[in-house]
């Protein structure tokens, strides 16, 4: 999905478009499900929420506003002055990386919470799992009796996205990111990076709702369909 042409209408409002089901926890994309909603997996016409937190959907608007920011500068000279801390190069991958670590810890609270973890439990093994890489390697694979790379893998089995590949990508610019914030190095961030980050969106949102449709959804499905 090419939105970079889309200017006038919220990149969010066009990718941030999953519900989950109330009943059996099923994430699908589609539109807003007014007049009725009834669940493919479960058939529980219980109703859906969106899926994604409210942060996802702002840290995507915040990275159209800075791609054209950009723009603005050019078009309007010096009006608008890019600093180091508004310069689209370096903001979108530092965004892009928030959003992988936002949805990677809801990820998870849903998932522990799936397991009948208590929130005080829940709270205590992220702070004992503080980088990505440890709730990755470590926490993923005691809560799943998988390895990450096995999961990616597995969620990609059942798409048409090559996840692993969108993962690949993910772990450079963050491997880049944390060389320009703890070694100052902004040539860390690569020319094609801020693109890269805003194509790998998408499949970041669905490989989000692909682990958790593969380890939380209560995959029963309902006698009578
Ligand atoms: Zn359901």
């Amino acid at each position: 999905m090419n939105i970079t042409g889309i200017r006038n209408q919220s990149w969010a409002g066009l990718l941030n478009v999953f519900y989950i089901c109330l009943n059996c926890d099923l994430v699908e994309a589609q539109g807003l499900p007014l007049g009725g909603y009834k669940c493919r997996n479960c058939g529980h016409p219980s109703g859906v929420r969106m899926f994604y937190s409210v942060i996802i959907p702002n840290l995507i608007d915040a990275i159209q506003d800075f791609y054209f920011l950009h723009d603005r500068s050019e078009v309007q000279g010096d009006a608008v002055r890019l600093s180091l801390e508004t310069n689209p190069h370096i903001v979108i991958p530092l965004l892009f990386c928030t959003l992988e670590e936002v949805a990677l810890e809801d990820f998870l609270h849903a998932l522990m919470r799936k397991q009948a973890l208590p929130l005080p439990a829940r709270i205590k093994l992220l702070k004992e799992h503080r980088t990505g890489r440890q709730r990755r390697l470590k926490l993923f694979r005691r809560l799943t009796c998988r390895s990450w790379d096995d999961a990616l893998a597995e969620v990609h089995e059942a798409s048409q996205i090559d996840f692993p590949k969108t993962f690949a990508f993910y772990r450079e610019v963050n491997h880049a990111r944390n060389r320009f914030l703890h070694a100052g190095a902004q040539w860390a961030i690569k020319p094609n990076h801020p693109q890269g980050c805003i194509d790998h969106i998408w499949p970041l949102l669905k490989l989000f709702v692909g682990l958790h449709n593969r380890f939380v959804c209560v995959q029963h499905r309902n006698e009578n369909m």
